[in-house]
């Protein structure tokens, strides 16, 4: 260790206490990544565990003194790598930061540090009859600020829409150390530039968010559930082409391709849908209650019969609805059970989700590789999803491949490379393809602005100019 970076360390020490700097590389080592296996990661320097913003700050003010590299991170269920380590950085965990700080059910709103588990939050406003919808599938470990940070979303955008959809205004630890506080408590509010929206989805490049106002709503009905399983992937598209049209708003709404579906009755050893014939299934939910959602599911159970669907069940049991859903959800867990999984997540408009499976289709076999999709039909962010053998390094040299040429696929169906998980490390050059030397140059200058020495998160979402 030289000798400015043992001086960080100590200083680190006195801001935060021993017991929350870690610098054992055995022990950093477990938070030098996230979950996406293709992006690179480094070594870092010492983690560092705050408690409370002042804590932030004194860890900003010491690393910004020595040009020393910040990677924020939350839970690092991250699908970009964007709370990958770099080499030399110190990593600022806001884990510890995990206080409700408060529920105001006459305004409908929570106060909360970014270190809050989604789901925490979710069941304690719960117990004051509201709701918190923004619900990525990783909800029972990811943290409010790396939501935040990502602007995530879930299985009920479609209804609800997603994080972004839920901020009123944020605490940021700026690169100078000092606390910009942005938005409001009210239900409106225009003064000024919506600065709140600018730090959502900002990837841990442009400050630390250290609490967060977020809106609620009140608890919605308990949901009522219909499958519909289809012969074709076309028949699929034009049943969500339809209820979109219609102005069917489901609570959710979920489709599997044919590998999915084949993956997951091998793993539950269970049928679904017709069985193994079914090229795709879809699964959407009403959480509107009684009439309004027998009303809803109906349109929808005709939209999925009048497109040719095989096999059309619904039901208001919740048990049954749970069981239903519970095969979307074993999706990844049982593309596990046959290798690496490595999950791409590009958003096309709806009406191209049947060009965006059957394409996938054929780079699958293309490429000699399986490649199952997922996702969700009603906002048409699709997930397909590589498996591979990363023990092999041809099989990984084609799983990149085809990772690839899904983002190409994406972008030339008119949608985007990433719908949920960011660009982080793995993205850089798909972000400037997407945005434009215009809208590259103006992110560029954004950063600089804020962040003039490129002290957060260096190198992810995009280079600085040098
Ligand atoms: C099985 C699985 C399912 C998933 N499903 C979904 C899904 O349905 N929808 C979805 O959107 N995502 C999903 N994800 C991806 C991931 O869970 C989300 O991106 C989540 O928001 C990351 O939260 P985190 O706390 O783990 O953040 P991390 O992975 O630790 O960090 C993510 C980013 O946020 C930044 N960051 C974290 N905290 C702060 C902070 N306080 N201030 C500033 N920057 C910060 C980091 O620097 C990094 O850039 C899934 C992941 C897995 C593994």
């Amino acid at each position: 260790m030289t000798a400015t970076a043992a001086g960080l360390v100590d200083e680190l020490r006195a801001a935060v206490g021993a017991g929350a700097v870690l610098t054992d590389a055995d022990v950093t080592a477990s938070y030098a990544r996230d979950m996406m296996p293709l992006a690179p990661a480094g070594h870092p320097l010492a983690v560092v565990l705050p408690r409370d913003t002042a804590q932030v700050q004194a860890i900003v003010r010491a690393c910004a003194a020595r040009r020393t590299p910040i990677v924020p991170r939350g839970a690092g269920s991250g699908l970009s790598g964007a709370a990958n380590a770099i080499d030399g950085c110190v990593v600022l965990c806001l884990a510890r930061m995990n206080k409700i700080i408060e529920v105001d059910a006459d305004n409908r709103l929570a106060v909360v540090e970014p270190g809050v588990v989604n789901l925490e939050l979710r069941e304690a406003v719960e117990k004051r009859g509201l709701f918190y919808p923004p619900d990525p599938s990783s909800y029972d470990w990811c943290t409010i600020g790396g939501n935040l940070a990502t602007n995530a979303g879930g299985l009920c955008c479609v209804k609800y829409g997603v994080t972004t959809d839920f901020v009123l205004g944020l605490d940021v630890v700026l690169a100078s150390g000092e606390l910009l506080r942005t938005g409001r408590r009210t239900v409106k509010g225009v003064a000024g530039y919506d600065l709140t929206r600018l730090f959502v989805g900002s990837e841990g490049t442009l400050g630390v968010i250290t609490r967060a106002t977020v809106a609620l709503r009140p608890i919605p009905q308990a949901p009522a559930t219909l499958v519909a399983s289809f012969g074709s992937t076309a028949a699929a598209g034009r049943a969500v082409a339809t209820i979109v049209r219609e102005g069917m708003v489901p609570s959710l709404m979920e489709i599997m391709d044919r590998t999915s579906i084949r993956a997951v009755q091998d793993f539950q050893r269970t049928t679904l849908g017709k069985g193994s014939d079914s090229a795709a299934l879809l699964l959407c939910q009403s959480d509107s209650g009684g009439e309004v959602a027998r009303r809803e599911l109906s349109a929808i159970e005709q939209a999925c019969t009048d497109a040719g669907a095989e096999l059309v069940y619904a039901t208001e049991d919740l048990a049954e609805g749970r069981l239903l859903l519970a095969a979307r959800r074993a999706v990844l867990p049982a593309l596990e059970t046959l290798g690496t999984w490595l999950t791409d997540d590009v958003c096309v408009p709806r009406t191209k989700i049947t060009e965006l499976i059957e394409e996938s289709e054929r780079i699958a076999a293309r490429l000699r590789l399986t490649i199952a999709v997922v996702g969700h039909a009603g906002d048409g962010n699709m997930h397909p999803t590589i498996v591979y053998d990363a023990s092999s390094a041809d099989q990984t040299a084609r799983a990149h491949r085809a990772f690839g040429d899904i983002l190409e696929l994406g972008l030339r169906l008119g949608g985007t490379v990433t719908g949920e998980h960011g660009i982080g490390k793995i993205k850089q050059d798909w972000l400037a393809r997407e945005i434009g030397p215009v809208g590259l140059d103006v992110h560029r200058r954004i950063k600089a602005a804020l962040d003039p020495h490129n002290l957060f998160n260096p190198g992810s979402m995009f280079a600085v100019r040098t």
